[in-house]
This record gives C-alpha cells, sequence and structure tokens, in this order.
C-alpha cells in the first residue's frame, strides 16, 4: 500500500499539497523533501502522511528526501499554529522557519594538523608552530599568527610533511555554557525574584511570569540566573533570549558570553547566510543551547526548549508589520505552550496587555522596585518650552544646555534622544510653499546631510537634494524644517565644538559590529555626548552616562493612535532611565510644550502604577485592548475606484456575529504608497471572541481583484 505524503512548501499557498510517497523513502512528519512543483523542484516539509485510498487520479511522486534535519514536530505546529491566528497562509511562517536551512552552507574550514612526523630542524620558530597545532585546529594563517611566525615557517612544515592541511567540515561549534561560572551576587529583591522563577523552571510545564523592575534593577542579572537553572537541570535544555533590536542583541550577547564563558547563537536579519545555517543546523541538533536573537529566532527548530525569555517584552518592534504579520512576544508565550516551557516576560515598563495577565494572576508578578546597589533612579524634570525657549532655529534649551555643560564639566556623559533620523524631517520652498515628498506617496521627504539626499523613510525612495524648487523653480528656496538627530549633532558641535560627539541611529549604525563598537566607545567613555534615536535608548548600560535630554517628549503623542500614551510613556520612562545607572546621579531633562499632559506628569512623578491605572480605565470603558481585541484589514491598488468597490463588496460580506464590531472602509491615514491607495477596516471583538476564524470567514468570502493587495494584521499596532 502506498501512502500519501502533504508537504507544506514555504510560499503564499493556502494549503499543503498531496504527493506520492516513492517506495522504500520511508518518510516521516517534518522531512525536508524536495517535491516537483510545476516544471521546478521545491523544498518543502512533510505536514501529514496518510494511506492512500485506491482510486484515486495519481499523484506526482515526492523527488527525495533531503539530507537535512528534519522540522521537530513542535517548531511544524508552532508554524501552523501562528498561520492560523495570524489568517495567513501557512507557507509564509514556514518560510521563516526554514530560513536558516536554506541558506548556504558555510565552506569548509581548511586547518593544519600534525601529521605525527617530526621535523628535520626544530627551530624555535617551528617549535611554537607545533605547540600552537597541539590546540584547537587552526588555519595555516591563524596558526602563523598563534605562534608569533611568519607563513613561511608554517609553509615549510606542510611541505616537509610535518603539518597537513585538511577540510575541516563548518560543523557549528558552539561553546557549552559553563555552567559552574558564578554569577553576580545577587541583592535581596533579585534573589527573591530569581528564586521564584527557578521554583517555576523546577514545577516544570508551561508558565509564564512578568519580571517587572525599573530600569536598572538588575533584570538581566536575574533572568541569566533563571537561564542558568534552565540549563542545569537539563543536558539537553536549550534556552532562547529575544530582544526587540540587533543592537540590542549585541549587549546581551557580550552579557550570556561573560556569564557563561562562550558564545551563545545569534540570530537576526543581520547575520551572514552561512551563519545563520550553523545556527539553525546547530539548534535543530540540540548542539546550540543558548540563542540571543531578534523576533524570527521564535521560528528556529529548538527540540529541547526550556524557557524563552522575552527582554523588553512592551518593545513595539515586537512587531512584525510586513510580510507575515505577527507579535513576537504573543507568538513567544504560544510557542512556550507548545513546548511546555517557561517564557519570562522582561521590562521596566510592561505593555498594558501584559500588566493585565499579571493583574487577573494568569501570569506570575515578580517586581524589582529598586535599582541595584546604591544607583538611584534618575531625577526628572520637565522643560516647558513654551517659557523656556530655544534661540531660533535651534533645539536644545538653555536649561538643557546648562545641564549639558555641567556634566561636561564633570567628566560625564549626554544622551540626547530624539526618536527621528535625518537631518529634517521636512523641506519646504519658501517661495511657493511646496513641500518635499515621494513621487505616488503621501509622506514627506526626510533631509539627510550626511548623504546630501532626500529620503522618503516609507518607501526608501531618495534623490540628491535639487537646487531649484521642482514646483516652482526658485533657486535657493528650499528650506529645512525641524530637527532630526543629524541636526541636533550639529547645534550639539556649535555649542560644544571640544566634546566628542556621535550620532546613533539606523543610518549611521548599520549593523550588529558597527552597533556594538559604538555601545562600547560610549561604555568605555570615549563619547561625551550620543546624539540617537530609539536604537540606542533602550537596554543599554553606559556607566558614565549622567544626562539624558529629551529633545522633543511630545512627539510620540501627536500620531493619536490607541497606544500614543503608552507607547510614549514607555519610551521616555527607557531613554531617561539610562541616566545614572553606577554610582553617579542621574538627571533627565525633558523639553515639552504639554508640561500638563498625564504622560508628563508621570513620568515626572515616576509614578508608572498611576499612569497604568487611569490608562487601563480609558482602554476598559473604550473595550480597547488589553478588555477587547482589534483586527485591521489593510487593502491596497493602483486604481482608486476599483479599491473603493472592493472594499464596499467586503463591507458587504462582513459576518455578523456577537460582539464584533468593524468600522469603515476609511481611508488609510498613509492613502497613497508608491501609487496605490490604501483603504482600511478596523474590527474590534469581546476578549471571549476567536477573531482570527472571524477574519479568517470573512476573508474566505471575498475575491479581491488581481490588482488589490489585502492583508490582515491581528492585533494592529500600526494604524497608518
Ligand atoms: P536591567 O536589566 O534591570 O536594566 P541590569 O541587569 O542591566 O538591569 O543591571 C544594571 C546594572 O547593575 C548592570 O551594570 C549590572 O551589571 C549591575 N547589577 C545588577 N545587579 C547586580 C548584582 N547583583 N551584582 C552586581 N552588579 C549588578
Amino acid at each position: 500500500m502506498s501512502r500519501i505524503a502533504s508537504v507544506l512548501l514555504p510560499m503564499p499557498l493556502p494549503e499543503a499539497f498531496d504527493y506520492a510517497e516513492p517506495d522504500g523513502m520511508a518518510l516521516a512528519v517534518g522531512d525536508q523533501v524536495a517535491a516537483p512543483l510545476g516544471p521546478r523542484l521545491m523544498r518543502g516539509v512533510v505536514v501529514a502522511l496518510r494511506e492512500a485510498a485506491g482510486g484515486n487520479r495519481p499523484l506526482k511522486p515526492i523527488d527525495r528526501r533531503l539530507d537535512e534535519p528534519p522540522l521537530p514536530a513542535n517548531t511544524l505546529e508552532f508554524v501552523q499554529w501562528a498561520a492560523r491566528y495570524a489568517v495567513d497562509a501557512p507557507g509564509q511562517p514556514l518560510a521563516i522557519a526554514l530560513r536558516g536551512a536554506r541558506a548556504p552552507r558555510p565552506k569548509p574550514a581548511r586547518v593544519a594538523r600534525r601529521t605525527g612526523a617530526e621535523p628535520g630542524r626544530p627551530t624555535p620558530a617551528r617549535r611554537r608552530v607545533l605547540e600552537a597545532a597541539a590546540g584547537r585546529p587552526l588555519s595555516p594563517a591563524d596558526l602563523a599568527r598563534a605562534a608569533g611566525v611568519s607563513s613561511g615557517v608554517v609553509k615549510g612544515l606542510v611541505d616537509e610533511g610535518v603539518l597537513e592541511i585538511v577540510e575541516l567540515a563548518a560543523e557549528a561549534r558552539f561553546d557549552q555554557p559553563d555552567l559552574t561560572r558564578p554569577g553576580s551576587e545577587l541583592n535581596p529583591s533579585q534573589a527573591a525574584a530569581a528564586g521564584l522563577l527557578n521554583e517555576m523552571l523546577d514545577e516544570g510545564g508551561f508558565n509564564v511570569a512578568l519580571l517587572d523592575g525599573v530600569t536598572g534593577s538588575g533584570k538581566t542579572e536575574v533572568y541569566l540566573e533563571a537561564v542558568a537553572h534552565a540549563l542545569a537541570a537539563d543536558p539537553a535544555a536549550q534556552v532562547l533570549i529575544l530582544l526587540p533590536e540587533i543592537a540590542l542583541t549585541q549587549a546581551v550577547i557580550g552579557r550570556v558570553a561573560a556569564r557563561f564563558g562562550g558564545q551563545p547563537g545569534e540570530w537576526h536579519s543581520g547575520v551572514a547566510p552561512p551563519a545563520r545555517r550553523r545556527v539553525w543546523e546547530a539548534v535543530a541538533a540540540g548542539r546550540c543551547r543558548i540563542v540571543v536573537g531578534a523576533r524570527s529566532a521564535l521560528f528556529l527548530p529548538f527540540t529541547g526548549l526550556r524557557l524563552i525569555v522575552v527582554d523588553e517584552e512592551h518593545d513595539g518592534s515586537f512587531k512584525q508589520e510586513e510580510g507575515f504579520i505577527y507579535h513576537a512576544r504573543d507568538l513567544a508565550v504560544v510557542r512556550g505552550k507548545i513546548e511546555s516551557a517557561a517564557v519570562l516576560l522582561a521590562s521596566a515598563t510592561p505593555s498594558l496587555e501584559t500588566l493585565r495577565n499579571a493583574e487577573t494572576g494568569r501570569y506570575r508578578w515578580l517586581r524589582l522596585s529598586a535599582r541595584h546597589g546604591t544607583a538611584q533612579l534618575p531625577e526628572i524634570e520637565l522643560v516647558d518650552l513654551r517659557q523656556s525657549p530655544p534661540p531660533p532655529q535651534s533645539w536644545l534649551s538653555p536649561p538643557l544646555v546648562e545641564a549639558m555643560r555641567e556634566t561636561l564639566a564633570r567628566g560625564e556623559q549626554t544622551l540626547l534622544f530624539l526618536n527621528r533620523r535625518g537631518y529634517a524631517p521636512l523641506v519646504l520652498c519658501k517661495a511657493c510653499g511646496e513641500r518635499m515628498t515621494a513621487p505616488d506617496t503621501d509622506s514627506w521627504l526626510v533631509e539627510h546631510r550626511y548623504s546630501g539626499r532626500l529620503v522618503c523613510h516609507l518607501t526608501g525612495f531618495s534623490m540628491p537634494k535639487p537646487e531649484r524648487c521642482p514646483h516652482c523653480g526658485a533657486q535657493e528656496s528650499l528650506v529645512s524644517i525641524g530637527p532630526g538627530v543629524e541636526r541636533v549633532e550639529e547645534e550639539a558641535r556649535q555649542l560644544f565644538p571640544e566634546a566628542r560627539i556621535a550620532v546613533f541611529s539606523s543610518d549611521t549604525v548599520f549593523d550588529a559590529r558597527e552597533a556594538r563598537r559604538l555601545v562600547e566607545a560610549m561604555a568605555e567613555g570615549e563619547i561625551d555626548i550620543l546624539v540617537a534615536t530609539q536604537a540606542a535608548a533602550k537596554g543599554h548600560n553606559f556607566p558614565r552616562l549622567t544626562l539624558v535630554g529629551v529633545v522633543d517628549a511630545d512627539l510620540g503623542l501627536r500620531g493619536g493612535d490607541l497606544r500614543a500614551a503608552e507607547r510614549t510613556f514607555q519610551l521616555l520612562a527607557q531613554a531617561t532611565g539610562r541616566a545614572g545607572r553606577h554610582d553617579r546621579p542621574g538627571r533627565a531633562l525633558l523639553q515639552t510644550y504639554a508640561p500638563e499632559h498625564a504622560v508628563m506628569q508621570a513620568l515626572q512623578a515616576q509614578d508608572r502604577d498611576a499612569f497604568v491605572a487611569a490608562e487601563m480605565e480609558e482602554r476598559e470603558f473604550a473595550k480597547l485592548p488589553p478588555f477587547g481585541r482589534l483586527a485591521a484589514v489593510i487593502a491596497s491598488g493602483p486604481d482608486g475606484a476599483q479599491l473603493e468597490a472592493f472594499m464596499r463588496e467586503m463591507a458587504r460580506a462582513a459576518p455578523n456575529a456577537a460582539g464584533v464590531e468593524v468600522y469603515g472602509p476609511a481611508d488609510a491615514p498613509l492613502s497613497l504608497v508608491r501609487g496605490r491607495r490604501r483603504k482600511r477596516f478596523l474590527v474590534r471583538a469581546d476578549r471571549g471572541v476567536d477573531l482570527s476564524a472571524y477574519m479568517a470567514t470573512w476573508r474566505a468570502r471575498v475575491k479581491p481583484p488581481n490588482a488589490v493587495r489585502l492583508a490582515i494584521d491581528i492585533d494592529p499596532y500600526s494604524f497608518l
């Protein structure tokens, strides 16, 4: 009796395809196979096997089983769960799960090895080479370097047959974590939190805890303890530490390496494909026991996952907004459940969703309310820009400049925080009033002085800054409006020409290495003033940083969406929390036009709980998350009339369900991107509603025209 194999392909197809299992192939669920799709062979994963009933039409056979690690059953289940939740094709999360498996293999390493023959002339240089060759296998060049000799010496030994060059398959070498190394001695509240976490790990099974501790309270120290405990309990145990930004992975990798004496697996978009392949295979084989990564690390083929740490769990960057749309914090909890693992969410400013789960007892709630040691939380002052305005065409108010001067004089560091890349967010013509926008897109072009270009942050379009206004042709009429980090840097240089100043934004720091270099330079005190977007404002630990200046504290409030106040509070609490983390007291100055706003008042009073309580009340009243659920439909198309007609059809097709309200269609706030019109629906549902099922039913009732793209966003964070 032959069998039928259902194979899921890593592409946006609605379901798995059936193939015949060739005789003798003995496939298993999870196997990676090559299966024909049209004229091509595609990599896919077997998701089900069943006996073929006679009389069916013949199926194409699977070409072959790939000599690759199978996808573990739990990973496969997670992929399928994620697709259902996101109302998307299962091939989409599968593509993420196979990203490492599809990357090119690292080239085999060529290493020099002793043959056993003795050298004819044992000079001191040659002896040093042979001593170095006794250790870890090294390439000829590295061996020469390790022995402090010229490459000729190594070559001579090879020619003589004392050393031979062999190719070592690039089997991943992941250092086993050294669990005998002691961690920091924990203070009493840290020890209490660590003790509770250890108990939770010992209980085993799925559990979620919130580690809720003010900035600098030692959350990282505490969770590293939990990591050690989880790994020590079981030699096959694996741990995943998720971070919202690549820059933060670098800092945590450093701390993991220091704690466990070896490099963890590193996983994010900045890791080169062969290195990714290495991590993927080592995770699948259980050789890599600690992974530090960004959101997609959640899809790695873990075989013994015992603990997932989501650090800075409140961070909006955990939401993937393009392609397969998901929230990595929410899916981490799901993966934990599927793996029967513990999940630890850490933050100084937890999301309202997580706080609600903690309040209702679904999550354990561990609080660290003071900074470690003698470090104190910074003093927070509001600078009312109406009373202390900066000079014209400047952005730093007199009180902030004075504080910077004092900080510099004490040899301490300042962080100027402005969550805006580039030089100026808007360029306009003072002759005709034209605002420079990207072609076919309704967003402003941002001026970047480093590159001399005007850039659309939405589409990536860029052009050199023109000499004349493209609209009216006036010469030298284009003026830069408002500040970005580059402009604040310029102002800081004019004010403090002797200071060492750097900018940290995704334009100046493109990769993980660069981020690490800048973070180290800052930690070593080689920078006096760091002007940074959120890329540097969170999570880092800079001992000499004592002043944080928030250039535009009102910036995030202007968007006005559901989470504007929450997000602004979180971001500014994080940014100000960088100050005074060690023995020197810190200070934070928030420049604002709205010092009476609830967010500013709560920040100044350092009263998170009051802010959260007020915000929760509003959300509960409006039945918004975490008291209700949201989903969005975003449709776009080149033809406005066609899109409008489709959206009306979709509105008519919306299923009636108790506890669900559909709003729209409405023009999206970003109503034109790359020549495509955009429209949205917003759906609100009561907590008990299976919103994914509702959206799937709705989606199945409509067939968008070919030119219309339709995306569903469950639990949306962006409303643009
Ligand atoms: P958080 O993650 O809560 O912001 P960290 O874990 O980064 O805090 O700790 C802040 C600083 O205090 C770090 O430099 C850390 O090494 C130090 N620290 C925290 N707890 C301890 C401890 N128990 N012993 C020694 N240093 C500690």
